[in-house]
């Protein structure tokens, strides 16, 4: 699933390209997405012209000259795709919006967990959610340290949940709190003022890290140019169960929550 280093590679990525551009045509394949496309999404995007497109939480947002916005989430598999005008449909090509240059930006889902949309700025909050950008200045060591008290869930499920903090996922949260020294397990409300401060300090060179690596491409995430990311390369404990651990070299743990797979060092997270 793409989390805040693919979204923003992405977004960084199409802002420059998209910027400016008029949709000319958009032609819808499938409606069915987790949230069902609207019956007017097509007439709302043609004709418009697209301002910067930027990330808040795991969202893209793309500013229409009528004051709406057009928004994305891509769930578990979405891809955007900019591309030529000879790309041939492929199966799960769920979106095609021609540009006035003549390239295609494709949304392609084969799970169809994403979201499009045209909203207006005010059912922006609402659709986000009350979470705090992972990359917002003020998410800080004393708020995580506030954010924590009395929560008996673990410090992994408080910072998956993006109603607390917006944009990070599975593989951010393990690698974040293998830097941190802190076992996933390990009750919120157990944490100590220094654990919160280094779990913020990671979580920022994490997300600055895999940004400049491109995000990971763990399964099928690829940015909007269809190029895979290689922060998979540098993870130090997610998806690594059984190799040595990067600093001690004791075998990487996994136990499965959910379905989620966890991974950490028994030895330098405690
Ligand atoms: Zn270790």
């Amino acid at each position: 699933m793409p989390e805040l280093p693919e979204v923003e590679t992405i977004a960084r990525g199409l802002a420059p390209e998209l910027e400016g551009r008029t949709i000319t045509e958009v032609q819808v394949r499938e409606r069915r997405l987790r949230v069902p496309l609207a019956r007017d999404f097509a007439a709302r995007l043609r004709g418009r012209r697209l301002g910067r497109m930027t990330r808040t939480g795991k969202y893209l947002l793309t500013p229409l000259d009528d004051g709406r916005l057009w928004l994305v989430h891509l769930g578990m598999t979405g891809r955007l795709t900019l591309g030529g005008a000879h790309r041939l449909p492929l199966v799960h090509d769920h979106v095609a919006m021609t540009l006035d240059d003549g390239r295609l930006l494709v949304y392609n889902d084969p799970r169809r967990f994403g979201r499009l949309d045209v909203v207006r700025p005010a059912d922006v909050a609402r659709i986000v959610g009350p979470g705090v950008d992972a990359l917002d200045p003020s998410l800080d060591g004393a708020w995580l340290f506030a954010r924590s008290r009395a929560r008996r869930t673990s410090v992994k499920a408080l910072l998956m949940d993006q109603r607390q903090v917006a944009g990070l996922g599975n593989i951010y949260v393990n690698e974040l709190l293998f830097r941190a020294g802190v076992r996933p397990r390990r009750r919120a409300e157990r944490l100590s003022r220094a654990d919160c401060e280094r779990a913020i300090a990671a979580m920022r060179a994490v997300l600055d890290e895999a940004i400049s690596r491109g995000g990971s491409s763990i399964s099928d995430y690829r940015d909007g140019f269809d190029r895979a990311g290689s922060f998979q390369d540098d993870h130090a404990v997610y998806d690594r169960a059984g190799a040595p651990c990067r600093r001690c070299a004791t075998p990487i743990r996994t136990f499965v929550v959910v379905g989620r797979s966890t991974f950490y060092c028994p030895v330098c997270q405690v």
